[in-house]
């Protein structure tokens, strides 16, 4: 099998159009304050929080003392579907509250900071998107979660990074050719595993895009026993030495299930509170984002991630702003692609279920 490579044009963001790494620096009497009223508010309200493991530990911490939850993208929009509260807060980015909003139209949706995105959402415009599959009417169209509704409503299926491989295999054994978008590194990680005809988008996630495969290799001659757990939006210089391709939950349950003490992690930092909680005697290393040539935009932590904090918490709880609506139609239209993913992996669990 081939991939087709005529998608030459590249969607990586320019550096104008990424903000600032900002953490919200806090005193602990006005933490303290805060986290009081956003208790109540969330009592008060029937609502709660649902955060990203990238968003900072405090929010991750507030959402689990709350009931709420922190997880990865998909497993937000499914806890939010099976909560019985009226209203979500999504604590992570634009496209996170809008999966929210299509899974559960009935409910109020509301985030932090309506400006938090993703590159990968911002270099895969609908419009632009829709032209590519429409000049491949024989292609399958893939998506990956981190994309818009309107993207998602223009594909067959959406995938996350932990289902990607098992869906396109399963796409290949039937025949199928397939456009993939946004990400290129997942999409080539992706043909390499599976081998299929993938027709790649050229985006990228500017957070795992930073990693150094070469900073890598010389952080590993120091730590010769570290295991390195790779998440597959990073460069395949960085994919090659890993001992884990792994998504979000995928790393965390690594790092407490492998009989090793140090482990070097490329992903987003944020990451690092919830495997200190699961697994507190490990070792974490990060992974190098710099090097001679340092281009260091994140330094692996995601500047639209850390838009999320507890004072803009506290005012989007306090005055009902940054409500996330999607239009009907396409939640309708999105709601297929993200179902079909939702039916595939439940069939999968149900064949492992009956194999064991
Ligand atoms: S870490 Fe990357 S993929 Fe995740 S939200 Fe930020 S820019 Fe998007």
């Amino acid at each position: 099998m081939t991939t087709d490579t005529t998608l030459n044009r590249s969607y990586t963001l320019e550096r104008e159009q990424i903000p600032p790494t900002v953490v919200e620096q806090i005193e602990d009497d006005e933490r303290a304050e805060l986290t009081a009223k956003i208790k109540a508010q969330l009592k008060q309200q029937n609502a709660v929080m649902v955060a990203h493991y990238y968003t900072e530990p405090e929010l991750q911490i507030l959402a689990d003392e709350t009931g709420g939850y922190v997880s990865d993208s998909l497993d937000m929009a499914r806890f939010g579907n099976e909560s019985a509260a009226e209203t979500l807060i999504v604590c992570g980015v634009k496209f996170m509250g809008e999966t929210a909003k299509i899974l559960n139209p009935e409910k109020r949706i509301l985030m932090p900071d309506l400006e938090a995105n993703c590159s990968l959402d911002l270099g895969c415009p609908a419009d632009e998107f829709s032209d590519f599959c429409d000049a491949h009417p024989d292609h399958v169209v893939v998506v990956y979660a981190n994309t818009s509704a309107a993207v998602k409503a223009r594909a067959d299926w959406m995938v996350t990074s932990g289902s990607a491989v098992d869906v396109i295999k399963h796409l290949t054994a039937e025949g199928k050719k397939i456009i993939w978008a946004p990400d290129k590194y997942l999409g080539d990680y992706v043909q390499k595993e599976t081998g299929a005809n993938m027709l790649i988008w050229q985006g990228a996630c500017i957070v795992h895009e930073e990693f150094k495969g070469k900073e890598l290799e010389a952080l590993r001659e120091h730590h010769p026993d570290a295991k390195v757990l790779v998440h597959p939006e990073s460069p395949s210089s960085v994919i090659e030495q890993a001992d884990i391709v792994g998504s979000t939950t995928g790393i965390i349950n690594a790092v407490a299930n492998i009989d090793a003490k140090e482990f070097i992690i490329a992903t987003d930092t944020g990451i690092f509170h919830k495997i200190k909680e699961s697994a507190p005697d490990k070792v974490l290393i990060e992974a190098p984002t710099a090097g001679k040539s340092a281009t260091c935009i994140s330094c692996a932590h995601c500047p639209w991630m850390a838009m999320n904090s507890l004072r803009k918490l506290t005012h989007v709880l306090e005055t009902g702003n940054n409500e996330v609506f999607v239009d009907n139609e396409i939640i309708q239209k999105a709601k297929g692609s993200i179902q079909r993913l939702l039916d595939f992996t439940k069939e999968q669990s149900n064949k492992l279920a009956g194999d064991a």
